[in-house]
């Protein structure tokens, strides 16, 4: 076994692509681009997931690490520098040329980026080279997703808004403190905040070269004894201050060998509450404080955070579905925002009087039942948390 830190030489590329797209499993880079279940291996042993994009196209990214070598010893993460096993590194020239054949032959058609830190400006220095021969001596136009690290300078941010089509930052810890549990070396504010807060800038004005960059960030929930609460009030936060186009959550789950082995995995449950809640913020008009949280600071897990806000305000309920606004169709469970924009334009030609009529716009007719009024009737329903 190696010591640890120590990189081995003589890895061929195959080994290399193996061990770091295994270790880049823990970014999460879009919808269905996630954890080892979710990835697709080709004969070549290659580490390739597919991705739903920010335009809605899915595609098969290499995601993968320049090197799981780090001097940085984060309590939940396999990459920790404590941590005793095998470390190694691609050159730039080396990833970008291996990125260029497995494109060349269809096996990808995006790159997704990310690392371990050995110097935040030197590995961002060859994170960023990589992507230069990426895009100029193999002239590659498509998809780049690359991971700004902690401590990255603003020149960083500003070469990797100009290369890339999506940029990230993981703050990992909803606020200073909990970070301090799970991550001491990094500073919230001055290494993760203040990268978003420059991207953000950044793409306002217009610096990056493609049409559409975007940011995001990714907590790792249930590591630092952190609430729902405070996940989702940085979050609302993130929104409204660094225009983020998507946040992710990842439920912690312990890795053998590091201080959080023995501390209980979070429950999938958890993270799905979370993902429906960060929904109904971007999509349905919510915000922060219409958010419903229990005695401890969590969401309920009974039921999802639409129902729970509609249980908590009887008094803005029942709707008549005939007469409401969008915005109030949008607080109705069971009804998205397709089925609001179908029920608004359906029903200039007739009245919505059966549940059938909500079924045929694409709304949970069952679930909207209790909450609504159909040509002055309150429909027939059975409670269902559901
Ligand atoms: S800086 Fe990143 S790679 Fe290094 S230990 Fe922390 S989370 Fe892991």
């Amino acid at each position: 076994m190696s010591s640890p830190g120590r990189e081995v030489v003589g890895v061929d590329t195959r080994q290399k692509i193996e061990v770091l797209g295994r270790s880049a499993q823990y970014d999460l880079c879009g919808q269905a681009c996630g954890t080892e279940a979710s990835r697709v291996r080709d004969d070549l042993d290659r580490w390739i997931y597919p991705a739903l994009l920010p335009d809605g196209k899915r595609i098969n990214l290499l995601k993968i690490l320049l090197t799981n070598a780090c001097e940085n010893d984060c309590h939940y993460c396999a990459n920790r520098a404590s941590r005793n096993f095998r470390r190694i590194s691609f050159t730039p020239e080396e990833l970008a040329y291996t990125f260029d054949q497995m494109h060349r032959k269809g096996l990808v058609r995006g790159l997704f980026l990310s690392s371990g830190v050995c110097n935040a400006a030197r590995t961002m220095d060859r994170m960023i080279a990589t992507v230069e021969l990426v895009r100029r001596r193999y002239a590659f136009p498509g998809y780049v997703h690359l991971k700004i690290l902690p401590g990255a300078t603003f020149a960083h941010v500003e070469r990797a808004v100009q290369l890339a089509n999506r940029v990230s930052v993981n703050l990992e810890a909803p606020n200073p403190e909990r970070l301090a549990r799970i991550a001491p070396p990094k500073d919230f504010t001055a290494h993760l905040l203040q990268p978003l807060r420059w991207a953000s800038r950044l793409i306002a004005e217009g610096q990056g070269q493609r049409a559409s960059v975007s940011q995001t960030t990714q907590f790792v929930v249930g590591a630092a004894g952190e609430t729902d609460r405070e996940l989702l009030s940085t979050t609302a936060r993130l929104y409204r201050e660094v225009a983020l186009a998507r946040v992710y959550f990842s439920a912690f789950q312990p890795i053998v060998d590091t201080p959080l082995e023995d501390h209980p995995p979070t429950l999938p449950l958890r993270e799905h509450r979370l993902y429906q809640s960060d929904f109904i913020l971007r999509r349905y008009g919510f915000t922060f404080e219409d958010l419903v949280f229990d005695d401890s600071g969590n969401l309920p897990s009974e039921a999802d955070p639409k129902l729970t806000w509609a249980q908590a305000h009887p008094e803005c309920f029942p709707v008549e579905v005939n007469r409401a606004s969008r915005e109030e169709l949008l607080r109705i469970p069971g009804i998205g925002p397709t089925s609001a924009s179908r029920i608004l334009k359906l029903r200039r030609q007739g009245r919505f009087c059966q549940l059938s009529d909500l079924r045929k716009v694409g709304a949970v007719a069952k679930r909207a039942a209790p909450f609504i009024l159909l040509n002055g009737k309150q429909p027939p329903f059975q409670l269902s948390l559901w």
